[in-house]
Order: C-alpha cells, then sequence, then structure tokens
C-alpha cells in the first residue's frame, strides 16, 4: 500500500493521517466482503500469526485470530503459564522460537507498558523478519482498539466512506478512567489525529490534570509529530459541562485489576457523577452514540438499558468493525 512504513504497529502516536485513511480505506474494502460461506481472502496464505497474550482477552485475541483466518493465514497461540517461560526462558527467546516455527507477526500483549516496543526492538537486532502488533500494554497503548473505535466512529458519521475527514471538526466526549486507559490514550492520538477535539470527563483520581495537555508534544522516543495540526484537548469534572455539543461520547471501564489504592469512595457515587444512561444523554442532541470497549461493568460505567439499546449503543458495531480493522492491520504488515 503505497505510503505505509510501518515494520510493527506499536502506538498510534506514531500515525500520520494518511496512515489513518490507508486503515478504515482498507478497513471499509475487508468489511463490505461477504462472510457467511464465502471464499477466504487468499492475501496472507502461507502467513503465520502467532498470538502471545500474557493478560486477558476476550475480544482482542478472538478478533484478531478471525481476522487472521479470512486473511488465509494460519494462526498459532502461545499460552504464558504452559509454556518454556515457566522454566527461565526469555520473552526473547521464546518470540524467537515462534519465529523459527515460521511466524510473520506476532500479537503481544503484557500487563507492562513498554514491552511490544522492547521486544520489536531486540528482534530488529537480531535481523529477524517478524512484525510485532500490540495488542495493548499496560496503561500506554492499544492501537486496534484506537483504530477500530475511529472506523466506527467515522462510519456512522460518513457510512460510505469512513476516512479522516468524518472526524474533522467533531467533538467527541471520553468519560471514565482515563489514566487507568490504554484505549483512551489510543484513542486520543487517533481522533486527534484525524482532527476532532477530546473532551476528557472524569474525577480527579481518575483523570489527572496533565491529561489536558497530552498530545501536545510526542511521547518519548519520537522526535516530530507526523501530524501536522491535530485537534485539541479539554478536561472537565462535570458530565454536564462535557455533554452539551458532543458528536459522540465514549465511556471506560474501572479498571480496578489496575487499581492499587482505593481512588473512589463508592460504585454508587461514581455511577450517580459519571455513569451514563438514557436520562443523562438528554444533555446531548438526539441520537449521539455511546461508544464502549468492552468489557462493561453493566450499571457502573453505563446503565444496562443503555448498553441493550442499538439505537443508542454502538458496543456491538465496535465488536463488529474490529475485524475488518484488524484484517486491514495484518494485510497491512505481512501481505507484500
Ligand atoms: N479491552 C480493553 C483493554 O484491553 C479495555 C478494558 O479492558 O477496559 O484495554
Amino acid at each position: 500500500m503505497s505510503g505505509w512504513s510501518h515494520r510493527h504497529v506499536l502506538d498510534l502516536a506514531s500515525f500520520s493521517v494518511e496512515d489513518f485513511g490507508t486503515v478504515l480505506e482498507l478497513a471499509q474494502r475487508f468489511r463490505s466482503l461477504p462472510v457467511a460461506g464465502a471464499r477466504k481472502l487468499p492475501a496472507l496464505q502461507g502467513r503465520l500469526m502467532t498470538s502471545l497474550f500474557f493478560e486477558p482477552s476476550t475480544r482482542t485475541r478472538s478478533s484478531f485470530e478471525i481476522a487472521a483466518k479470512r486473511l488465509s493465514a494460519e494462526v498459532q497461540s502461545f499460552s504464558p503459564s504452559s509454556s518454556s517461560l515457566s522454566k527461565g526462558e526469555s520473552l526473547l527467546d521464546t518470540a524467537r522460537t515462534y519465529v523459527a516455527m515460521g511466524a510473520n507477526i506476532l500479537v503481544v500483549r503484557h500487563r507492562c507498558a513498554g514491552v511490544p516496543r522492547s521486544l520489536a526492538r531486540d528482534l530488529d537486532r537480531c535481523g529477524e523478519q517478524v512484525s510485532v502488533l500490540n495488542a495493548g500494554d499496560g496503561l500506554h497503548s492499544h492501537p486496534s482498539q484506537g483504530l477500530l473505535d475511529l472506523f466506527t466512529l467515522a462510519r456512522h458519521f460518513t457510512p460510505e466512506a469512513p476516512s479522516p475527514a468524518s472526524l474533522r471538526g467533531r467533538r467527541i466526549v471520553i468519560v471514565g478512567d482515563v489514566l487507568h486507559s490504554r484505549v483512551a490514550r489510543s484513542n486520543l492520538w487517533a481522533l486527534t489525529g484525524c482532527g476532532a477535539d477530546v473532551v476528557l470527563c472524569g474525577p480527579p483520581t481518575l483523570l489527572p490534570e496533565c491529561f489536558a495537555d497530552f498530545v501536545a508534544a510526542p511521547p518519548p522516543g519520537q522526535s516530530t509529530d507526523p501530524v501536522a495540526r491535530r485537534g485539541r484537548v479539554q478536561v472537565t469534572r462535570r458530565l454536564e459541562e462535557a455533554l452539551p455539543g458532543a458528536d459522540a461520547v465514549m465511556t471506560l471501564r474501572l479498571q480496578k485489576e489496575r487499581m492499587e489504592q482505593h481512588l473512589l469512595t463508592s460504585l454508587d457515587t461514581y455511577h450517580r457523577r459519571y455513569g451514563l444512561s438514557h436520562a443523562r444523554l438528554a444533555l446531548c442532541a438526539d441520537g449521539v452514540p455511546v461508544l464502549h470497549p468492552g468489557p462493561v461493568n453493566r450499571g457502573v460505567e453505563i446503565a444496562g438499558e443503555l448498553l441493550d439499546d442499538p439505537g443508542r449503543c454502538l458496543v456491538e458495531a465496535q465488536v463488529r468493525n474490529g475485524i475488518p480493522i484488524r484484517m486491514a492491520l495484518l494485510y497491512l504488515l505481512a501481505a507484500s
């Protein structure tokens, strides 16, 4: 694909507007192909995708596996507890073992930020011909989720031709546990990269003020920002202030597994102040959609009736769109 220069996909801070456009365009093409009973696309025939997940996953792992199979790739899954890692083998040696067995793409999820990047760097240094795709690392990044959210929003605004331009000038609200969310971080790079303004909303314990400057400079290790003009980021504590004028609202899971101290006084109070419901959405224009990356704490970040309302809630569309987005990424990394 012309202009595509990424050997690995580790975060979205390094994506240009053209990169976002390339992924959205390919995903739209893959999405429109018939699935049931259809022959698979031969694009990745003879390629092997290995998934190395050191953290639990329902959606991401299955979605990558389905995406790989739809492109005719072989799929191999690694499970850390029953592998030689438990005998002391290093992650690099484990990864090289899979490369020796023919892996072309390693899809890596880890609870520590930076592991996919270090692995990619070490594999490059060893001269291995393999791509690393970050499937979520600690609080840092979850690029395929950021892209599928971008695709879902772009399709909501311009269903026939989703592109970065579909997002330009939109006001997207992200509410909840931003501090612990790699999804929020990836969305910040993706949405502002396509020219949307992002309003972050949450209590100070889950949304430090410094997030207002999140995209003000490129992240460590990157000397320039590939996007010339990003959308703005604003922080507010009050949902009543965030919602009016919103074009879409994304709510995030309270990441209880990453909260070391008690950061909330009670879940009830949290739901009253930051939980989304039909009543709360009356503050936005009619039909403004709601997104959630899942898994959901039903009744905490979002009321059950809203979650089950397909007219308002795009959670199922997000899950469905995850497949063509991941097909696009696998294709871009491994088809040539
Ligand atoms: N599934 C997403 C992630 O892995 C969101 C979440 O867990 O809340 O980051």
